[in-house]
Formats: structure tokens, C-alpha cells, sequence
């Protein structure tokens, strides 16, 4: 009998791959840094039973629509923005994301970045590399203190309960607010919940942690902007495209808001002349909150398993549901 047919969009660790490779014949795009082209894409979702896909593949109705024997797309991350899933579901094809494997790692680098933009440390790190380091000053890159500030979380699942929970042991005050209160965390974490402009004008550090979806699409706009504290800081781990990058940008210029920590962008990979890189107050990292080689290596892991599963007649791990 012939083996079901498996594309995976991006070179990953063939040790992830071993159990899929039992069960399927795997090909694989052989470059780690680039995306393939959609034309290959497209080709290549025409034949497949199954795609491993990255969060930085769209995969819309059109390409969907055309990928008539497949019955799962693996997307190696938690959030699923980049797959239409109203039309996959229609099509009866599975789409299955990380959840969980990759939650304290995000959150590792969620507070990385609260503490990188703070207290300046890349700005820091520069200073001393570039050789500008002649003597100490009592003021000499001071930042903000994280310990004792009110964090103010935006979209507290499971990351955002992490981030709470790291930030607990800063002795911060927490805020949060999602659609739906969580009467549990608010008491292991002394979480208090509130609404968006309260959270954004009581918090010392907004950390943007929701899913995107229409409802979160550009929700960190120029008034919320306004909404905030001239000494807040901006974190962005969740997506983008929950920010309008323009009155993110204006806030920063006209120092409405202190500073911004961001790793994700609107358009990744983002133009390196973008303004918000020109800015000391911002620090910009690649889109890498799950990017440790313990956790990527689980996400595979569980990516892989959820194809396995799914050719198999199985329930797979973990689908989007
Ligand atoms: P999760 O457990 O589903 O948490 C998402 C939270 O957002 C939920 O508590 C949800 O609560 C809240 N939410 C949803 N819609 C909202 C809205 N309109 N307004 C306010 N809150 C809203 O997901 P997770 O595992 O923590 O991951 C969160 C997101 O982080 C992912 O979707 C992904 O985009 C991003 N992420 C980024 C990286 C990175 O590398 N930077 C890595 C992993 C994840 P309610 O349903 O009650 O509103």
C-alpha cells in the first residue's frame, strides 16, 4: 500500500521526524531560513495528505481549496492566525497547533524583554561593545525598575498566567484582562481583573498576550496609546497585527509611552529601516518567544504526532478546535 504523503515547509531536526518517517513518505523544504515560495507551496498542498506547517505560511481558502487529499495541517506554534480555519473545517481537514510544550519558554522571553527594555540592556550591551564605556556615571543608563510596578496583562491564558507567575516573584502588583474573568487566577496569582483603558492607564508594563483574531486586530491603537502612562512600557509577544505599528510609533516619538518591547511585527521579517527600529527606546527581537532548542524540538515532536496520529484514524493531541 502506498504511504500517505507529507510536506514539511521548513528544514527540522530529523530526530523529530523519525516516527512520521515510519508511517509517511516526509518531504522536507530544505532551507531553515526561507520560506517556500507559494508556487511550491501550492504544488506541493495539491498532493499532500498532511502539511507541518510554520506560522509564517498563509495558508488561505484558495490554497486549501485546491489541496483535495489533505486531512491535516500541523502548525508548528500555539497561535493559528495564518490558516483559514472556518474553511478548513468546511473541507474536513484537521488543523492542529503547540499549545502548552511551548508556554514557559514564551513567557521566559516575555519577561526577557520587560526586563531587556527597562533597564536597557541591549542599549547597554551596545554601549560597552562599541567602546563608549569611559567611565561610570551615577545616571549613566539608568532605566525603570520592573520589582514593585504594576504589570497589566492582556490575553492571560496560559502565557499570560506564566508571566504572572514570574512576575509574581518581582513582587509586582498583576492586572489583566481577557473576554472572560478567571476567578481561579485571580486568587493563586492576586490577579485583579480590568477593563482594557483601566488596565492600560493603571499598568507600568501592558504585555500584549491575546491571540489575533478580528476582535484583537489593531486593538493596541493610537488611543489606547493615550490611554497609557507616559512612563509605561509596551511589550508585544502575542501578534503584530494586534498593534497599529503607526500609533505605536507616534506614541513613542511624542513620548506618550517610555518605551516598547516588541517580537512580533505587523510585517515579519520586518524592513530594517522600519522607524521603530530607529528608536533607543525600542528593543526588537525576531519572533523568537518559543525559540529555545528544548522546547522547538517538543513543538516538532508534537507537530509530527498530531500527522501521525490523524493518518492513523486517531484523535490527534492537540486540535484547534
Ligand atoms: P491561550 O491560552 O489561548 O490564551 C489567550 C488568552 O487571550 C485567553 O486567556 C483569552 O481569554 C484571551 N483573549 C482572546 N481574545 C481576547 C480579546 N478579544 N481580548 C482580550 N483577551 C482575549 O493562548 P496562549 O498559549 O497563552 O498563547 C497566546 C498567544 O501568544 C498565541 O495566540 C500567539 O499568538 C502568541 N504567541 C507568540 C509567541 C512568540 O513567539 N512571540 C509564542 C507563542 C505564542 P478569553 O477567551 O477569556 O478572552
Amino acid at each position: 500500500m502506498q504511504k500517505p504523503y507529507v510536506f514539511i515547509t521548513r528544514k527540522l531536526p530529523d530526530e523529530t521526524l523519525v516516527e512520521l518517517n515510519q508511517i509517511a513518505e516526509v518531504k522536507m523544504w530544505p532551507h531553515e531560513e526561507e520560506a517556500v515560495p507559494r508556487d511550491v507551496l501550492l504544488a506541493e498542498a495539491r498532493k499532500a495528505d498532511g502539511l507541518l506547517t510554520m506560522l509564517s505560511d498563509n495558508f488561505d481558502a484558495e490554497l486549501l481549496q485546491q489541496a483535495s487529499s489533505l486531512k491535516v495541517v500541523a502548525n508548528l506554534a500555539v497561535g493559528y492566525d495564518n490558516i483559514d480555519i472556518k474553511t478548513a473545517s468546511n473541507l474536513g481537514i484537521t488543523v492542529c497547533n503547540t499549545p502548552d510544550v511551548l508556554t514557559d519558554s514564551t513567557a521566559d522571553l516575555a519577561f526577557s524583554l520587560i526586563l531587556a527594555t527597562a533597564r536597557r540592556i541591549v542599549e547597554s550591551a551596545n554601549y560597552v561593545k562599541e567602546g563608549k564605556w569611559n567611565s561610570w556615571g551615577p545616571l549613566l543608563l539608568a532605566g525603570a525598575d520592573v520589582h514593585h510596578k504594576t504589570i497589566g496583562i492582556v490575553g492571560m491564558g496560559r502565557i499570560g498566567e506564566a508571566v504572572a507567575r514570574r512576575a509574581k516573584g518581582f513582587d509586582m502588583k498583576i492586572l489583566y484582562h481577557n473576554r472572560n474573568r478567571k476567578p481561579e487566577a485571580e486568587v493563586s496569582l492576586n490577579a485583579e481583573y480590568k477593563d482594557f483603558h483601566e488596565l492600560l492607564k493603571q499598568s507600568d508594563f501592558v504585555v500584549s498576550l491575546a491571540p489575533l483574531t478580528a476582535e484583537t486586530k489593531g486593538m493596541f491603537n493610537r488611543e489606547a496609546f493615550q490611554s497609557m502612562k507616559e512612563s509605561a512600557i509596551f511589550i508585544n509577544v502575542g501578534r503584530g497585527a494586534a498593534v497599529d505599528e503607526s500609533a505605536l510609533i507616534e506614541a513613542l516619538q511624542n513620548k506618550t509611552i517610555a518605551g516598547a518591547g516588541l517580537d512580533v511585527f505587523e510585517k515579519e521579517p520586518i524592513d530594517p529601516k522600519h522607524s521603530l527600529l530607529m528608536m533607543k527606546q525600542v528593543v526588537a527581537l525576531p519572533h523568537i518567544g518559543s525559540a529555545s532548542v528544548e522546547t522547538r524540538m517538543k513543538m516538532a515532536e508534537l507537530a509530527c504526532r498530531n500527522i501521525v496520529n490523524i493518518l492513523n484514524g486517531k484523535e490527534p493531541e492537540t486540535p484547534v478546535t
